[in-house]
């Protein structure tokens, strides 16, 4: 069943480097992941000044680049706001959308990430999706119930087609950037409960095919048990990926 998937390990820098460190950064993981083309999508999803300068350090190799947000307006009056035309234009293939950060920080809500994700997709980008339950939230036993709200209204009004153009990252909040990881067990159970989820909301098939992630201080240790679950088809890294020899052995643990 795994074998119908695309593996994706995307990095997620976060708001780390700059244009020369980005590229260094870029320079060094290229060669390492070069064996990865055509079983593992590899991608570095980097902040808004870095894109360029990625895009050209990655040009012709397997490294594909994603933004880390998008607004969902076209255009206007939205100050500090990048529209997803203007990440197509640079050649951005990828976009991560809803990361807890976000949601936690800065105002992001499910409407919103909806919004983002039809937006993305609508301009020909493909969204990475984030989702993931509180520390609070698992305590409570509301785990399925919160990933299942935040799947149903994230992709309300994606058609099926679209959705198997989306990538999702299950993040547990409390696994982000904290070193605590979710078992591979948990994470396995979560992500299969994503993909019964997208079975009922569109079909088997339509799920079946949809890359699920796992993210959450994904590391060169643990990454092989949580890739070698059958519904965790990639990760999404972020500390571990500002480190090209730690991204590369996640990468080749999906290989
Ligand atoms: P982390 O971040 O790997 O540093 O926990 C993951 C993420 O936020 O995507």
């Amino acid at each position: 069943k795994k074998a119908v998937r695309k593996a994706i390990i995307a990095g997620n820098w976060k708001m780390n480097k700059t244009r020369p460190e980005a590229k260094e950064l870029l320079e060094a993981i290229k060669p390492l992941v070069a064996n990865a083309e055509g079983k593992v999508e590899v991608i570095a999803c980097v902040p808004f000044t870095n894109l360029e300068t990625a895009i050209n350090a990655t040009a012709g190799s397997n490294v594909k680049i994603g933004a880390e947000n998008v607004h969902f307006e076209k255009s206007g009056a939205f100050t500090g706001e990048i529209s997803a035309d203007m990440l197509v234009e640079l050649g951005v293939e990828y976009v991560v959308i809803g990361h807890s950060e976000r949601r936690q920080y800065f105002g992001e809500t499910d409407e919103t990430v909806n919004k983002r994700t039809k937006a993305a997709l609508a301009a020909g980008l493909k969204p990475i999706v984030c989702v993931g339950e509180l520390l609070w939230e698992r305590e409570c036993n509301i785990t399925e119930e919160v990933i299942a709200r935040q799947v149903k209204l994230d992709f309300f009004g994606v058609s099926a087609e679209d959705v198997k153009k989306s990538v999702i990252a299950y993040e547990p909040v409390w696994a982000i950037g904290t070193g605590k990881t979710a078992t591979a067990d948990q994470a396995e159970e979560v992500c299969a409960f994503i993909r019964a989820t997208l079975a009922k909301i569109y079909d088997e098939a339509t799920a079946e095919a949809v890359t699920i992630q796992y993210g959450g201080s994904m590391n060169a240790k643990n990454c092989a048990e949580l890739l070698s679950k059958e519904n965790v088809d990639g990760g999404l890294i972020g500390g571990a990926s500002l480190k090209a020899a730690d991204f590369n052995t996640i990468v080749q643990a999906a290989v």
